[in-house]
């Protein structure tokens, strides 16, 4: 056993996309600066990062029914599309500038233009899906987008899914030709190579096992190797949690008043994956339908064409189930280990507002593979048992916490950036709209644990996000050229 004491200027735990993008933009905002990261597995975006374990949706708001909702007074509210729509620019923005500046290459690796869309059945469904599209295409962020609930242009659009239909059905779709699929698994391993090119200190096979405060106000985590032989211990000014669903154990044991009273909940994934090419072939879009009562409302199963390692292939899911793992890797003890004395109230006034949650989670986990087919051929009426195989995705923890609007133990189904009010230390939760936005949510957590260099980065930030700080569907004209730089620079276009 080693008792080193190693000093860097921050300390990344975790290797999946949150501190690969952290990672990368520090070392332009402070290229002196010496990055250290540790990542308990043996490859960077082997967890919920890696291409199989997540959908890949380049979340822009573009076919998830989730982010708009129908008010009482029935006219759609898209202001949350809106600012996930905002978001993804914001990350286009930052991989057009890496490619530009060749700090990474071939962008078709990671990111392919796929049309997005949102598909329903029922009359009512119809009627908002149409007031739905006409209310978003008055915003610029959402032009292009198309309606139908003509049978014969759905031919055009969905073969694969138009197949064998009733007639009759009532059944309609928007379609958008700007959506995108992105391998985030692709992406971290290049940006975890792009940093060990720039002498960033990466530590695979290794695991933080816990961390304090110095008399100086630094962090000083323990850290192990894979067989626990080597214990070393490092110490950084400012600490970045990425560890995905590590995360909030770590937050725990690092003891701030702001990890306190917040809970995690964890919702396994599974997808049923074509292994007949022939079928793969005759779709060609992320198609989105509709949350069932009950549903957790990310975890609506889509039907996704989807690259990996440069080949077509088909995916639906994620079907959500319950597990009481933090990671796909983990231990069947971290949700009954997450139970803390200041957290348990919390808990447990979550356990029984979502009661029907967890119930319709473990019936999800309990359903056949023929069953899930059955889902699956509302999707494809014709789809066959022996073209399909089930695949295990990532862990998703959903943040639970006390809120002024939902009361205590409140489920949130986004991204959260808990951090010490000095900066010190910074912890990324939650789940959804996720990899997609890890650009806008890097920035927050510069921006909440950085506030004396932002000044003097605004420059770079700009440089690397031309809309820094400004409202795209406020700026059409700068949509415009956003736009026309960042297809070309992904080859989107
Ligand atoms: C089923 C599913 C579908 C999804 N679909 C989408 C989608 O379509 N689009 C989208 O944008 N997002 C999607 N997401 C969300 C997205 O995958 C995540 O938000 C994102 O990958 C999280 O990245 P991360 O870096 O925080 O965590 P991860 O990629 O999980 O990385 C965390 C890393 O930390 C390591 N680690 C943990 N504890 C320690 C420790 N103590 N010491 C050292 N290392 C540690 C882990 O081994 C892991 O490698 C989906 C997620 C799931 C599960």
């Amino acid at each position: 056993m080693s008792n080193r004491q190693i000093k860097s200027d921050v300390i990344l735990i975790g290797a999946g996309i949150m501190s690969a993008t952290l990672g990368t933009m520090l070392k332009e905002l402070a290229p002196d600066w010496k990055i250290t990261v540790f990542e308990q597995l043996d490859k960077a975006g082997e967890e919920s990062s890696h291409e199989l374990n997540n959908a890949g949706t380049g979340h822009a708001a573009l076919c998830e029914l989730n982010y708009t909702s129908e008010k009482k007074d029935g006219s759609i509210d898209i202001s949350k599309a809106i600012n996930v729509n905002e978001q993804f620019h914001v990350s286009k923005q930052f991989w057009s500038y890496l490619v530009n500046n060749q700090l990474i290459n071939n962008p078709q690796d990671f990111i392919m233009p796929l049309p997005h869309m949102s598909l329903v059945q029922g009359a009512d469904n119809v009627e908002f899906l149409k007031k739905r599209h006409e209310t978003m295409t008055k915003n610029p962020l959402f032009q292009g987008m198309e309606f139908s609930d003509n049978p014969e242009k759905l031919k055009e659009w969905i073969p694969l899914i138009m197949q064998d239909r009733p007639a009759d059905e009532a059944i309609a779709a928007t379609k958008i030709d700007t959506g995108t699929d992105v391998n985030f698994g692709a992406l971290t391993r290049m940006l975890f190579d792009h940093l060990k090119n720039k002498d960033v200190d990466i530590n695979y096979n290794h695991s933080v096992q816990s961390m304090k405060r110095t008399s100086d106000g630094s962090w000083e985590v323990r850290v192990h190797d894979k067989d626990g032989c080597k214990m070393e211990y490092h110490t950084a000014k400012f600490v970045f949690l990425g560890a995905g669903g590590g995360s909030l154990e770590l937050l725990q044991k690092s003891g701030i008043p702001e990890g306190k009273h917040i809970g995690g909940f964890p919702i396994s994934g599974l997808f049923l994956v074509c292994k007949n090419q022939e079928v793969a072939e005759q779709h060609h879009a992320k198609v989105y339908g509709k949350a069932k009562v009950g549903a957790p409302p990310m975890s609506v199963p889509h039907l996704d064409t989807r690259y990996i390692d440069n080949k077509k292939s088909l995916l639906f899911g994620p079907f959500a189930g319950f597990s009481p793992k933090f990671l796909k890797t983990g231990s069947n003890m971290d949700l009954f280990a997450s139970v803390k004395p200041h957290n348990i109230t919390t808990l447990l006034a979550a356990g029984v507002k979502e009661m029907g949650l967890t119930k319709y989670l473990i019936q999800q986990l309990m359903l056949s593979k023929e069953q899930r087919m059955e889902e699956l051929r509302e999707f494809i009426p014709n789809a066959k048992s022996d073209d399909w195989d089930i695949i295990v995705a990532g862990q998703r923890v959903q943040v639970i916490k006390d809120t002024e609007a939902g009361g205590k133990g409140t489920l949130q189904f986004g991204t959260e950036v808990v951090n010490a009010s000095d900066g010190s230390i910074a912890a990324l939760l939650g789940a959804s709209p996720g990899a997609s936005t890890a650009v806008h949510v890097m920035l927050e957590v510069i921006n909440k644990c950085f506030p004396q260099h932002v000044q003097e980065w605004e420059s770079k930030i700009k440089e690397m996000i031309p809309s820094y700080g400004k409202s795209l569907a406020e700026n059409p004209e700068l949509l415009k050229k956003i736009n026309e730089s960042t297809d070309e620079a992904l080859r989107l276009k």
